[in-house]
């Protein structure tokens, strides 16, 4: 058994490109890690599995020519139904599916919304699939910190179909669009008036919006929805010029609408291959991700700065106290952390 025996780099990268689900995870786990060793061997790694990546970028349609679906929709709008049910019919296509749920776990209970719930029940048992929850940590909007490097690992390990399902809040949403080739937004058909509660942001990031749950006495308000999203779609700026995002009525439940559903999904795929708008996307991808490493690591470097450090806690609390404003409490910490490091301090 291979279980507590540190891996090497080389049984790693082994094992991911084998699709072997027990590495695979150790490594999602490694580029995860905070710890300094672990950063260091994830980042030769992901160097390592990176070129098979990057084919698709340059153009030649290599190991890595996974389709990466982003899927968003609130608690209960039935994501993982859904992806249970649309993974088992690619399954039985022959394909293979990745499934990286982000957990929100909540900052305020430190509990975990998804908690012992039995998700994806029977795609979790298959060998073809990989589901793989995480953690949000302290992401913005409850992205998974390493999500873009996990689904890297996936792409490695050859899986055709890669899912990432978030909970839509806040930026979540356009740091999840902005890793993904295809963003389907979840709604639930509601009385006419759930048009208010869609931010009109997700709309604008949607490749497709469907609204769920369109089974037994649903059928008919998703009628509407329908009808209503569509009209509420033609004041909704495009975010792409060649695709018009694509709305549907499905039942994530009974199955209902999921292969015209996975026809959208291949038909944009090839709009992009053609258009080359596929390498443009992968090129902007990876724009993102670099930005997302400066801010990361901004952040990191900006936090750990010892003047930084030592003033942080007592500015903290005289903003709560009222002793000072926040802009000015920034003031302070910026000048302090752009002032060279004192000798003392070095030390
Ligand atoms: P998630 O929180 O978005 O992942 O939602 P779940 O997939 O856990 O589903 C939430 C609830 O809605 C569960 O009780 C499901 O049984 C139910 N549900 C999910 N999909 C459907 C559907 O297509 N039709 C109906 N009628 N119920 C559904």
């Amino acid at each position: 058994m291979t279980r507590r025996r540190r891996l090497s780099l080389d049984d790693y990268e082994r094992g991911v490109r084998a699709r072997d689900r027990a590495v695979l995870a150790r490594a999602i786990t490694l580029v995860e890690s905070r710890e300094a060793s672990d950063v260091a061997l994830a980042q030769e790694l992901l160097t390592r599995l990176m070129p098979s990546a990057l084919n698709v970028a340059s153009g030649k349609p290599d190991t890595a020519g996974a389709i990466r679906i982003g899927i968003t929709g609130v608690p209960g709008v039935g994501k993982s139904t859904l992806v249970d049910e649309l993974g088992m019919r690619l399954l039985s296509r022959g394909k293979t599916i990745a499934v990286l749920a982000v957990d929100p776990s909540s900052s305020v209970s430190g509990g975990s919304i998804l908690g012992d719930k039995t998700r994806m029940g029977r795609l979790s048992l298959e060998r073809d699939a990989f589901i793989r929850p995480s953690p949000s940590g302290l992401s913005p909007g409850g992205i998974a910190r390493r999500t873009r490097e996990t689904m890297l690992l996936c792409e490695a390990a050859g899986f055709d179909v890669i899912v990432v399902e978030t909970v839509g809040v806040g930026q979540g949403e356009t740091a999840v669009s902005e890793m993904v080739d295809f963003f389907l937004v979840l709604m639930l058909p509601g009385s006419g008036d759930e048009l208010q509660g869609i931010k009109k942001g997700i709309l604008e990031l949607a490749d497709a919006i469907a609204v769920n749950k369109a089974d037994g006495d649903n059928v008919a308000r998703a009628r509407i929805a329908l009808g209503d999203l569509k009209a509420a779609l033609r004041y909704v700026p495009r975010h792409r010029a060649i695709w018009k995002p694509a709305v549907v009525a499905i039942s994530g439940q009974s199955g209902e609408g999921l292969d015209a559903l996975w026809d959208i999904v291949e038909e944009h795929r090839r709009t992009m291959e053609t258009s080359g708008g596929l390498a443009a996307l992968r090129a902007d991808q990876q724009r993102a991700w670099m930005r997302t490493l400066i801010l990361d690591r901004l952040e990191r470097t900006f936090l750990a700065h010892p003047e930084v450090k030592s003033r942080l806690s007592q500015l903290e609390a005289d903003v709560r106290a009222g002793r000072t404003t926040p802009p000015l409490a920034v003031d302070a910490l910026f000048a302090a952390y752009l002032q060279p490091i004192s000798a003392t301090a070095r030390s």
